[in-house]
């Protein structure tokens, strides 16, 4: 089956929001076994859509749009294709009736331009949005093009996401393949080509499986997918080894999860001293869902000032060691962890840039945990601008943490 997808919005166009959705509809769709053969982001202009729609039909058996479903002038996602099509829309009653009782449980009248939301291609199906306005619409076989099913859902993600997957899912798994399943592996510290060629070895071992290397700012992610659950445990065990105290977390979690997850399984707690971070350290934390059970909080001693005051390093000390150094990333992380009685206390300072910072060369980073045991520290030289070098440590200081609770 060639699968489609078109992604609608002049604002895709720009460095002002980039297209997810696709992006989200191509791992559902591998989770079933299908996979895009391309994906376009296209302008609301109606000469643009209208040939694309008119190529996407001819070269496609499954067309998947996103956006241009809204009641404004810019939104022709469904006109369009009707028109190519040679069908009138018609009103659908329940995707009115599904409007109506939107506005009146907000306490609202409709504009009338959103009537034409519940306007339907002739022959079409109404995909109900239960979080919003807009209705998506299922097409199978339209005029002229026997065997080829479009759907429309509307742009904002979040009613994107719950229509995909209650009502297009169930129409599209009869059509699939076997499901696939994914293996996730996150691996921590080890650059992407270290990990390519370290994984090289059981990947060729299992080389019939579908691989992919995925690489961000904070780690590397190992994806295999199989229709055979046998064969991602294969995988597992033989990369288990190879990976060692690298591999992070297996599944949906990232790095964080695997710390918190860490804590937890211990009855461990966690505060963090953060200085070059500004607080993005405990934000990583605190996103996680009952993070509460194990991260007691933390301080952004971003100054001086704060480092005294918050956690009680003399002026002199820091006088003598600097803020950016491995004797004062130590003595916070001592401090913050005797301030909230926590198992661990984990301390981030470093130069982040844009400029160099007396001695400190940008992107120096100086890592601390302190816990039941010895403290132990360690400097890194971490690339990048500002956000990246503040990102990446982070990063770095919480796969420090998970050796050291290992
Ligand atoms: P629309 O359905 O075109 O009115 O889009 C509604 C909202 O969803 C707008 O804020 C869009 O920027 C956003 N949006 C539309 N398409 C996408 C996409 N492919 N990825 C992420 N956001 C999108
Ligand atoms: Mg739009």
């Amino acid at each position: 089956m060639r699968i489609e997808c078109i992604a609608i919005g002049t604002e895709l166009l720009t460095t002002r929001r980039l297209d997810t959705n696709s992006v989200w509809l191509g791992e559902r769709l591998a989770d079933l076994g299908l996979a895009f053969h391309r994906k376009t982001a296209v302008g609301d202009s109606r000469e643009d859509l209208r040939e694309l729609f008119q190529e996407a039909l001819l070269r496609s058996d499954l067309i998947i749009a996103t956006g241009g479903l809204g009641p404004t002038f810019d939104d022709f996602t469904k006109e369009l294709f009707a028109e190519i099509l040679g069908v009138e829309l018609v009103e659908d009653a329940t995707a009115r009736a599904d409007m109506m009782a939107f506005y009146t449980a907000r306490n609202r009248v409709p504009p009338q331009v959103n009537f034409k939301q519940a306007l339907i291609p002739v022959g079409a199906e109404a995909l109900r949005n239960p979080v919003g306005t807009a209705p998506g619409v299922w097409w199978e076989d339209p005029p002229g093009h026997p065997g080829v099913r479009i759907v429309m859902l509307p742009g904002v993600p979040r009613e994107m996401k719950r229509m995909w997957e209650e009502q297009v899912e169930p129409r599209l798994r009869p059509l699939a393949g076997r499901a696939r399943q994914t293996l996730r592996m996150v691996v921590a510290g080890v650059p992407e080509s270290t990990l390519d060629e370290r994984t090289r070895a059981v990947r060729e071992g299992h080389g019939h499986l579908d691989w992919s290397i995925l690489a961000s700012l904070t780690q590397v992610e190992l994806l295999v997918r199989s229709d055979d659950p046998r064969a991602l445990e294969g995988v597992l065990s033989d990369m288990r080894p190879v990976l060692g105290s690298d591999l992070a977390a297996v599944g949906d979690g990232n790095l964080e999860d695997a710390v918190l997850e860490g804590l937890r399984l211990r009855g461990h707690t966690l505060a963090v001293a953060e200085s070059m971070p500004g607080g993005l350290l405990a934000a990583r934390l605190t996103a996680i869902p009952g993070a509460s059970r194990s991260f007691l909080g933390g301080a952004t001693v971003y100054s001086p000032v704060a480092k005294s005051a918050l956690l009680g390093l003399p002026a002199a000390f820091l006088a003598e060691h600097g803020t950016v150094s491995e004797a004062t990333t130590r003595a916070l992380a001592e401090a913050v962890r005797r301030a909230l009685g926590a198992t661990w206390g984990l301390a981030v300072t470093g130069n982040a840039g844009p400029g160099a910072e007396g001695e400190t060369q940008v992107g120096t980073v100086f890592l601390a945990v302190a816990g039941p045991g010895e403290t132990v520290s360690t400097g890194r030289l971490i690339p990048g601008d500002r956000a990246d070098v503040q990102l990446r440590s982070t990063a770095a200081a919480l796969d420090y943490l998970r050796r050291q609770m290992a």
